[in-house]
């Protein structure tokens, strides 16, 4: 049976130094290509967080109300991507599920995420990237942060790219009118 979540024969996943376990580049890649494309099956709030009890967190918000993710322990293993968070993140979303490489990457790297890219729930979590960049303190509302919307620009998770262009829209139409 094919796994839940797609990879790219050039990631493998194995013990990380930033937490647990992540996922390395095996091979160089270019920036732009295809890395991890994540899949699962479509869960509202409710059957996310029942689910959630069992399995942990494995799931993705891919908009507003649903989610995507393995919902059985013998799906978890090839549901997850294993993707931790970095403040210097080498790949981003294009769209809700797929995720791309944001420059080209060092075989051996490990391929990360900026949680502000995905995430839109109350939680925080301390990161210790040491990179010169760190925040520290990552927060589910970092997507807020103007920085972090100009840095990611384009590489957020669709639901929260469209809230950013739309704020944006609106301060374009306000000055001009
Ligand atoms: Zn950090």
């Amino acid at each position: 049976m094919p796994e839940l979540t797609y990879f790219s024969p050039k990631a493998t996943k194995r013990a990380s130094s930033i937490d647990g376990r992540g996922l390395f580049a095996t091979a160089a890649i270019a920036k732009g290509e295809v890395v991890v494309v994540k899949g699962g099956y479509i869960l509202s709030r409710e059957q996310r967080d029942r689910i959630g009890e069992k399995l942990g967190p494995s799931e993705i918000q891919i908009t507003e109300d649903l989610f995507i993710g393995p919902t059985a322990p013998t799906e978890r293993e090839g549901g997850m991507m294993h993707l931790n968070h970095c403040c210097e993140p080498n790949l981003g979303l294009q769209g809700q599920i797929v995720f791309v490489a944001l420059r080209d990457i060092a075989a051996g790297e490990e391929l990360t995420i900026d949680y502000a890219m995905t995430d839109d729930e109350p939680y925080e979590m301390e990161c210790q990237c040491g990179r010169e960049t760190c925040r520290k303190l990552i927060t589910g509302a970092d997507w807020q942060k103007p920085e972090l919307q100009k840095k990611y620009g384009g590489y957020f998770s669709w639901f929260i790219q469209r809230r950013i262009y739309s704020e944006y829209m609106t301060g374009v139409l306000e000055s001009t009118s």
